[in-house]
């Protein structure tokens, strides 16, 4: 029987989800979910010189805000817990000493000024960062060059140490990416990278194999920017639990901004958000603008990144979360990088706007409104509003500007759009308006006794509905005026046009 897909989102909290990173969530998840998997969050926070407080809070509610729940998460918990490393520190040193006996890792004493000295000694044009590795080591201290007698010494002393896996050149490492095919690399050009760190620490690389292991990881999908990683990984893997126990993996294509990788940067520079919710750095108050924020729906957002590096093959674009399920697949990520664009992202916005219906809208566009210091305190009357405004509203945030007149009279009229040919048989027609529809309840109904009172005063029909629509909006926009004088009813209608004669004269 095949085993379980089991799927792991594993993000150190180090500061606010970018796209990128929500992206490699949905595509866990949807994974996971159309094989009848579990998806697991894993807080990857060994290394603490990089914890942000806040970050992990962070990375829940965009989660909950997408509707991308793990199963098994820190706050969950579950059967493979506890779910943050810092909490399994103890658990790594074994796996680092097993690589040690076994001559795939060795100890390393070497102080952070010799370490210094190496890189100044060694560093020149052609070698413009210096690295540990088989070549170098053999002129530092650690367990392969001293005395085996002093390295247990040092060990019994608790000399500072760490733990760096041992990699010998001339061999190539080979494993196959779902999107990529196979991929090679050449031992030679790989450093010995730290595995547990002084403080006792590992560092992500063992971290990550361990408890991918223990948690019964199936397949690891992850960003781009980790493949140079994946040799270490593999022979982690080879060595600690067996080749053929390793998760199959899958490292997924950049998102580009306008000037290569997106960055935080560009969004500061085009005025687009490139995160999913606003995040404050909690150390400098920088704030990054969200997604939500900016007013995008969930929905749209969750669609926008799936079709960032991936199609079902067809043109079809829209997608709800349950046919993405139904429809993703691995194979199909492409391996070139993604193109952002912030033009596009608003169009799925918009879409989904228009297919969500009143009662989805309902609590956002309340809350949106409310922001704007306008109370929409009877749901049904709002309901009916969002209906006849939503297909202007591109983003949540134009609600306010959209539907706001209907809540309170505009504050200002701009007649210059009638005023050239505004005349005193107009004034009396509006008058005569205001008048007959005290007892009129329904769109059909203002509009005919409207025609009724044009025809009767000679004036086409026409030249009279911008007017009666600046009155009731204050602008051009808007959905049919008879719609707008339903909804606000006669009273209110009437006390508009009122109240603008006054202005007009
Ligand atoms: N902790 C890594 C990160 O922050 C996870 C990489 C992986 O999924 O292996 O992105």
């Amino acid at each position: 029987m095949a085993k379980k897909v089991r799927v792991r989102f594993a993000p150190s909290p180090t500061g606010g989800l970018h796209l990128g990173g929500v992206r490699t969530v949905l595509y866990n998840y949807l994974f996971a979910r159309h094989h009848g998997g579990e998806f697991v969050l894993r807080i990857e926070d060994t290394d603490q010189s990089r914890y942000v407080p806040g970050a992990e809070e962070y990375i829940y509610d965009t989660l909950e805000w997408c509707g991308l729940l793990p199963d098994e998460s820190p706050r969950k918990g579950g059967a493979f817990g506890p779910y943050r490393q810092s909490e399994r520190k103890e658990l790594y040193r074994a796996f680092a000493e097993r690589l040690v006996d076994a001559g795939r890792a060795y100890y390393a004493f070497d102080t952070p000024e010799e370490l210094d000295a190496m890189r100044t000694r060694l560093k020149n044009d052609t070698n413009p960062t210096p690295q540990y590795d088989h070549r170098v080591r053999t002129g530092m201290r650690n367990s392969l060059t001293l005395p085996a007698e002093e390295v247990k010494t040092l060990l019994d002393a608790g000399t500072p140490h760490v733990v760096r896996i041992r990699l010998e050149p001339g061999e190539t490492v080979t494993f196959t990416d779902m999107i990529r095919g196979e991929v090679s690399f050449d031992t030679a050009l790989v450093d010995d990278k730290v595995l547990l760190k002084a403080d006792g620490m590992p560092t992500y690389h063992l971290a990550v194999v361990v408890d991918d292991h223990l948690m019964e990881i199936t397949h690891a999908f992850r960003g781009e920017e980790w493949l140079p990683s994946a040799p270490v990984h593999v022979l982690l893997w080879r060595w600690l639990f067996g080749e053929e126990a390793m998760p199959h993996w899958a490292h997924l294509p950049l998102i580009l901004g306008p000037s290569g990788k997106l960055s935080k940067r560009d969004g500061a520079k085009y005025g687009f958000p490139v995160f999913a919710m606003n995040w404050t750095d909690p150390k400098t108050n920088e704030l990054t603008e969200g997604f939500r924020e900016r007013g995008f729906l969930p929905e749209a957002f969750v669609n926008l990144l799936a079709l960032l590096g991936w199609n079902d093959g067809t043109e079809q674009e829209l997608f709800s979360l349950e046919e993405l399920v139904r429809r993703f697949q691995m194979e199909k990520v492409h391996k070139g990088g993604a193109q952002f664009n912030f033009e596009k992202a608003q169009w799925f916005n918009h879409e989904w706007i228009k297919r969500s219906t009143a009662q989805r809208l309902l609590p956002d566009v309340k809350t949106v409104l409310a922001a704007k210091g306008i109370t929409a305190a009877d749901d049904t009357q709002t309901l009916r509003i969002i209906d006849l405004v939503k297909e202007r509203c591109t983003l949540l945030s134009d609600f306010p500007a959209q539907a706001g007149f209907f809540f309170q009279a505009p504050q200002e009229l701009d007649t210059t759009a009638f005023i050239a040919k505004w005349t005193q048989e107009k004034k009396a027609f509006f008058e005569q308006y205001a008048g007959a529809i005290s007892n009129v309840a329904d769109a059909a109904s203002f509009e005919s006794t409207f025609k009724a009172g044009a025809e009767a005063a000679g004036i086409k029909p026409g030249e009279l509905q911008l007017p009666l629509r600046i009155m009731l909006v204050g602008g051009k926009f808007g959905p049919p005026v008879f719609a707008i004088a339903e909804v606000i009813g006669a009273e209110e209608t009437a006390a508009r046009i009122r109240k603008a004669l006054e202005v007009i004269g």
